[in-house]
């Protein structure tokens, strides 16, 4: 392990912190690009609202202000009928009573004064009036039928004169009494509206339309009408210029299919409506190649942050996975895979201050094998290894409680603690492990029964008396050393703050008799 792993804070050493970082971090990120990309989005949108919005007011100031213009030249050529006794005066003069207005007029087309029956009577293009009736047309029926119509704007025409599309503006002219005397008019070319939206840029799929109020289209910019005057009204979005008056909304164009941003407006109170459609693709094209960088980006910073995560998650998983193992290696006896002296150090100091918190006592055993060297000289090293692995299985069989430790302490020395455990249980165990020691076959070295025997040193001690662990260690290998001094194969047992060490178990060996070195009866309970 490096030294700056070890100094890393805990939190920053698990494998799950960096997993998390791998999650959240991303999230945050993908969060965040995603709000920055929605503004950015509504930015586009509201930029082009702006522009829809100031187009159309421009647009629609134009018309409606060319429109009053003919009409201010129609209503003064109302008002001179009225006034004068044209027939008297001299054609020149009266030309110019009548039509002097009109000159301001610059896109209007023809400027004519027709009688009660249709025919033409007064020309702005010179005297006579060329002959023509225009009695059958909508907008003179329209007038004749109603003195109140004010001015009216027909439908595209085909002029008769240019050969052009315009449109006719009219108003009726009448006697005081109101008695209907015919009408003037003066047409207006529709190239007049493609003068005005061409200097608009729009975009590809930009459109610009003028509707009338009866739903036919005027003009569409940039592609023109194929037929001269096609009817709407049953359109959706065209009723909805009409309804509405002013405003935008998003719809779908039903000839080309294409989404687009409309806005709408009134001409002033005239029967015309104007809108400017952008389509919601351009509108969002800058906004899209924008945001397709920007995602990608992120998404790969995303991959590459998840990416790292996951390697220093798997990197600090596999060391702490190593230093779990070194740390157990460094705590297990190779050859018993029992915990060595350094473990049961460690667990002696825990059982040994548990015992102390809870007023419990707790008994240490110390075993050593006796007379092991022989069974080196005898088996072999190597048989004296499976001996010694013998041992230890049998020491873990007969210590059952989950509290019970049983450690290898030296080469042929064991140590096993017995929490919780009273003098005559210790005893038990002591005994058993005799019992088992003494059972213990090694066949394949020709280990016999009764040939292993071990002696026990039995420390038993209250902790909360006072003392230490190394007290109790001390106790129990004095035991230990009584036991073998005594012809071995035998527990000792010594009991803290009494200062003899007792032997609990009669040998059967004929050299090791018991050396019982107290008054004090079998079994012993402290
Ligand atoms: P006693 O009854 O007095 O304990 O006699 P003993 O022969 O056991 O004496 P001692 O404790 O002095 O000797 C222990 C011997 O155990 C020394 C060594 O050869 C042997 N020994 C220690 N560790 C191992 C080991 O890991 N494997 C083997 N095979 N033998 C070991
Ligand atoms: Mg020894
Ligand atoms: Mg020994």
């Amino acid at each position: 392990m490096s030294a700056p792993a070890r100094h890393m804070p805990g939190w920053l050493r698990s494998p799950r912190t960096w997993i998390g970082m791998g999650v959240l971090v991303p999230v945050g990120m993908v969060a965040v690009c995603t709000t920055m990309l929605l503004q950015l989005r509504q930015d586009a949108w509201s930029k082009a609202e702006q522009t829809a919005n100031n187009l159309i007011q421009v647009i629609e100031r134009d018309i409606d202000r060319n429109v009053e213009i003919i009409d201010l030249a129609l209503q003064s050529l109302v008002e001179n009928l009225k006034m004068y006794d044209l027939e008297e005066i001299s054609p020149k003069y009266r030309q110019r009573i009548l039509f002097d207005r009109a000159v301001n007029a610059k896109d209007l087309g023809v400027l004519l004064v027709l009688d009660q029956y249709g025919n033409a009577i007064y020309d702005a293009a010179g005297w006579p009036a060329r002959r023509l009736n225009n009695a059958d047309r909508a907008y003179f029926k329209a007038h004749k039928a109603n003195p109140g119509l004010g001015l009216d704007i027909s439908r595209p025409l085909m002029s008769q004169h240019t050969g052009k599309p315009v449109i006719v503006l009219s108003r009726r002219t009448g006697m005081p009494g109101g008695s209907f005397s015919g009408i003037v008019l003066g047409s207006l070319s529709l190239s007049y509206f493609d003068r005005l939206f061409q200097r608009i840029r729009l975009g590809e799929s930009g459109t610009i339309t003028l509707f009338h109020r009866d739903g036919t289209r005027l003009v569409r910019y940039p592609e023109p009408n194929a037929e001269l005057a096609p009817n709407f009204a049953d359109s959706p979005n065209v009723q909805r210029f009409l309804r509405e008056t002013s405003g935008s909304f998003v719809g779908v164009t039903p000839s080309d299919g294409i989404e687009r941003l409309y806005t709408f407006t009134q001409v002033g109170d005239l029967p015309l409506y104007i809108n400017v459609a952008l389509s919601t693709r351009e509108i969002e094209a800058e906004w899209r190649d924008k945001a397709l960088v920007i995602g990608l980006l992120v998404l790969a910073l995303c991959g590459i942050t998840i990416g790292l995560s996951l390697l220093v998650a798997w990197e600090l998983k596999r060391r702490n996975a190593a230093e779990a193992e070194l740390a157990g290696q460094s705590r297990t006896d190779a050859l018993t895979g029992l915990p060595n002296r350094r473990a049961f150090d460690e667990a002696f100091a825990r059982a040994w201050a548990e015992a102390r918190r809870r007023g419990a006592p707790l008994a240490l055993l110390a075993i050593d094998a006796d007379h092991f060297k022989r069974f080196n000289d005898r088996f072999g090293h190597a048989g004296g290894d499976r001996v010694l692995e013998n041992l230890a299985w049998a020491f873990a069989s007969c210590s059952r409680r989950a509290s019970d430790f049983v450690a290898r302490v030296g080469g042929e020395e064991f140590a096993v603690l017995l929490p919780d455990t009273d003098a005559e249980g210790a005893v038990h165990v002591a005994e058993a492990i005799h019992a088992a020691v003494t059972a213990l076959v090694v066949e394949s070295d020709g280990v016999e029964v009764g040939s292993i025997t071990v002696s026990i040193g039995l420390g038993f001690a209250m902790p909360r008396q006072g003392g230490a662990p190394a007290d109790l260690f001390r106790l129990a290998d004095a035991a230990l050393y009584e036991a073998k001094a005594t012809g071995r194969n035998r527990t000792c047992y010594v009991v803290m703050g009494e200062h003899d060490a007792k032997a609990v178990r009669p040998s059967s060996a004929p050299e090791a008799r018991p050396s019982v070195r107290t008054a004090r009866p079998d079994p012993l309970v402290a």
